[in-house]
């Protein structure tokens, strides 16, 4: 998959990371409902069945389960060095020459998304070690070239656009333009150098992501997060007047995608639901369509304009972009549904 990727086709990588039990779901029923086989089946049981089942079994019974091939799947024991390797480090080489690039975690409430793209202090996740590891490339690769990095995070919520890098709550608009691409009005770039300053940068987006209280999980986050790395170039040899060569690789950690009815919400929080759905939807709805264009040569419409959220990635999905998706799931017993919708989504994703 990787050599196909770095040739330019197919541009899609559907993986899937299973999380390990949290200890809560333990005490309630420590069963694992979701298995991962040879790296790239994913196995998930019906709850209904007799799901007490030895390991090895999962391999001849086949009556109660459901089977999902992707290209990737990741259990319990992935660390995030493993999961930054396989999904997202490939793509760095790209966005220093010039291409873009999407990474987005999707998923339900409380599958793994944040810890996946944000992480902890002591496991930072792919937007930290993506950074690591382009500040150690650059170092190489600014013999003769003179690189510039720089960040922007913006939050979508309810289709408006918000800064997380300002304390202004300001709703940005979304442009395109045929030189630039797409870019977002008054949205803030800043330049950074170390690991050090972009952590501080993260920390303090995350501080202003809209996180209200739901009745599913009173932490999560209704809003999609999607840290923004500019990689700029210019060859030292061509002098002053050299081109600029800009990539963009865009890091996403998507709003919960769990139906609102299954939440309970009322007014405020339905209509949420449905704007959040929106972008998800119309996500979904491009990358099958850019599937179907690049695998049976359609000529498809890409839906971009149905939401903020494929608005913004107008440029850095489909052509010559690369697209990695990590569908987050929780393997508990509680979250059968959340877990079939999300492995549902993710493999139209894949097979159409
Ligand atoms: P989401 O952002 O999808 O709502 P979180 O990333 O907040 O979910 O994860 C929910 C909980 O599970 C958090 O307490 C998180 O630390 C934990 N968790 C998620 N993924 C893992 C993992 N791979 N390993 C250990 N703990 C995890
Ligand atoms: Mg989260």
């Amino acid at each position: 998959i990787y050599t196909s990727m770095q040739q330019g086709t197919p541009n899609i990588l559907v993986s899937v990371r299973v999380r390990p039990l949290t200890k809560k779901e333990q005490e309630i029923d420590s069963r694992s409902l979701v298995h991962v086989l040879d790296n790239n089946l994913v196995v998930l049981l019906d709850p209904t069945g007799d799901i007490n089942l030895p390991e090895d079994s999962f391999r001849s019974n086949r009556s109660r389960e459901k089977r999902y091939a992707f290209d990737l799947s990741f259990d319990k024991s992935a660390t995030q060095e493993a999961i930054f390797e396989k999904t997202t480090k490939f793509l760095i080489e790209g966005a220093a020459n010039g291409y873009n690039a999407t990474v987005f975690a999707y998923g339900a409430t409380g599958a793994g998304k944040t810890h996946t793209m944000i992480g902890e202090a002591d496991k930072p996740g792919l937007m930290l070690l993506t950074f690591e590891e382009i500040f150690s490339r650059i170092e190489i690769l600014s013999l003769d070239r003179h690189y510039k990095i720089r960040l922007s995070y913006l939050e979508i919520y309810n289709e408006e656009v918000r800064d997380l890098l300002t304390s202004s709550n300001e709703n940005l608009d979304i442009r395109e333009d045929s030189i630039k691409g797409v870019t977002v009005a008054g949205l803030s770039e800043l330049m950074v150098t170390s690991a050090k300053e972009v952590t501080n940068h993260i920390r303090s987006g995350n501080k202003r992501r809209t996180c209200e209280p739901t009745m599913a999980n009173e932490t999560s986050s209704r809003s999609h997060a999607v840290l923004q790395i500019i990689i700029e170039y210019k060859d030292k040899a061509s002098g002053i007047d050299a081109d600029i060569i800009s990539g963009k690789l865009s890091l996403i950690d998507l709003a919960g995608s769990e139906r609102a009815s299954t939440t309970k919400n009322r007014g405020i929080r339905l209509l949420e639901g449905a704007n959040i759905n929106r972008s998800l939807l119309a996500l979904g709805n491009c990358i099958n369509a850019l599937h179907e264009n690049s695998e049976k040569g359609s000529k498809i419409f890409i839906p971009y304009r149905d939401s903020k959220l494929t608005r913004l990635l107008k440029d850095s999905l489909g052509g010559n972009c690369r697209t990695v998706m990590i569908a987050c799931v929780s393997p508990s017993y509680m979250s059968f549904e959340d877990t079939h919708n999300t492995l549902t989504y993710a493999n139209r994703a894949k097979n159409i």
